[in-house]
């Protein structure tokens, strides 16, 4: 370590690392982990110390689905609070999904503009999704280069009309260009047929809802789409995987060496169809949380490797637009800060440990989209981190939440797991809910 300039060191008695969870010290320096050394490692000369005790140190996490909608749709939320709840929550990497914002990010000048938005905001580091539309296939290399992660696109209308969805004739041409260049594209995958033949009713039973995005719609587009990259060869990820009939189909598609992988979300993981009361759309998002026995799967296909991470699909929305009619309210559900308590909660009582929590929600995420910086405590990444008192609970307030409008599905749950602290490249961003100014960096593809 000699000519190497260690400002800090962080030391717990619980510290995951990918080898597994050990009593380390962890030595920053410019911003990086310099080294995991035993935890009686002497501090430096000149660097200061900090003892976590047995709060567990985690790397930060890294939040690949965060509709941030800034600019354009700034009251639903935006970078400057979507990034403070991230830091809350223990995040220190999010990328921004290219729609519902305004501009929507189709176009090197559109990622331009968000660029531009975000960067005085971002508490915690930020890149960017680019978008797939029916009319931008030019545009796709061209966002490639200027760095964005990969392309979303939406096979049924996604919400909004300035993002329209692509048909399989459409998708094919998309997935071609974007495998030409190799490219990553990330779907959110329900079958516009199956959802038009579902009964639609309207009214505030969680049960009619339920029945108008049946699982059909995800199962049949799922296997649409393995059938399209396997042709192509395409890289595809299947966001907010909900309905676990679909695992199977998508476990023999990675066998047989199908570049597929798959996100699912802590509402799937943790909350059930069964719980939510009627008209209470804050609980509303597509695809729907589904029933218990449901979820009993999707952890199945969690633990088998199947399913490869957890992010939070966090799409806000002002308080308004929830109306107590899950056929027209607005779907989307927020839990940016609340993810990692709310997905502990839920692994420790079904026997996994902190080391699978961060798995799912730090290096799977990060290694999905490249950031080979982020991710993992071990030399060479950048020094990110969350700390967290696993065994302490606390009861969600909405009041306590830094997203701009405090709608949430999880008001009121006892949680397990408090984060103390979050670290982005050595320095504190967030500590007991109080956030430091925002040195957030904008991430770029491969950079
Ligand atoms: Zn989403």
């Amino acid at each position: 370590m000699s000519g190497v300039d260690v400002k800090l060191v962080l030391r717990s008695t619980r510290v995951v690392t990918p080898e597994g969870t050990r009593a380390a010290a962890v030595l920053v320096a410019d911003g990086a982990i310099e080294a995991v050394l035993p935890y009686e490692t002497e501090v430096p000369e000149g660097a200061r110390l900090e003892d976590f005790g047995d709060d567990v140190l985690l790397p930060g996490l890294v939040d690949t689905h965060v509709h941030v909608n800034d600019p354009g749709r700034t009251e639903w939320e935006g970078f400057w609070t979507a990034t403070r709840a991230a830091a809350a929550g223990g995040i220190t990497t999010l990328l921004d999904m290219p729609l519902n914002s305004l501009p929507p990010t189709t176009t090197v000048d559109n990622l331009r503009v968000k660029q531009e938005v975000a960067r005085p905001k971002a508490h915690i580091d930020t890149g960017f999704w680019g978008g797939a539309l029916p009319d931008n296939v030019k545009d796709l290399r061209s966002l490639h280069d200027a760095g964005v992660f990969g392309f979303k696109c939406f096979l049924s209308p996604s919400g909004v009309e300035e993002f329209p969805e692509l048909d399989q004739e459409q998708l094919a041409n998309s997935l071609a260009e974007i495998a030409g260049f190799g490219g990553l594209m990330i779907v959110h995958a329900e079958d516009p047929h199956h959802l038009a033949s579902a009964p639609q009713k309207s009214g505030e039973k969680y049960a009619d809802f339920l029945a108008s995005r049946p699982r059909d719609a995800e199962n049949t587009a799922i296997e649409n789409l393995i059938a399209q990259a396997r042709r192509l060869n395409a890289r595809i990820h299947v966001l907010h995987l909900s309905s676990s009939d679909a695992l199977p189909l998508i476990a023999a598609a990675k066998a047989e060496g199908v570049r597929v992988s798959v996100e699912s979300c802590p509402h799937f993981l943790t909350l059930t169809a069964e719980e939510v009361p009627d008209g209470a759309t804050e609980f509303k998002c597509c695809p729907p949380i589904r029933e218990a026995a449901n979820q009993d799967a999707l952890w199945a296909g969690l633990a088998d490797g199947t399913i490869d991470c957890i992010v939070s699909d966090h799409s806000p929305c002002t308080t308004d637009l929830k109306t107590p009619d899950f056929a027209s309210a607005w779907g989307g559900i927020s839990s940016l800060q609340l993810g990692l308590p709310a997905i502990w909660t839920e692994a420790r009582r079904r026997g996994h440990g902190l080391e699978d929590v961060v798995r799912w929600m730090s290096a799977a995420p990060a290694q999905l989209a490249g950031l080979s910086r982020k991710g993992a405590i071990e030399a060479g990444r950048d020094a990110d981190f969350a700390v967290l008192a696993p065994d302490e609970t606390f009861t969600v307030d909405p009041a306590g939440l830094f997203h701009r409008n405090q709608v949430t599905a999880y008001a009121g749950k006892t949680l397990h797991g408090v984060v103390r602290s979050t670290w982005l490249r050595g320095e504190r961003i967030a500590a007991d809910g109080v956030l430091a100014e925002p040195t957030g960096r904008l991430l770029e593809r491969n950079h």
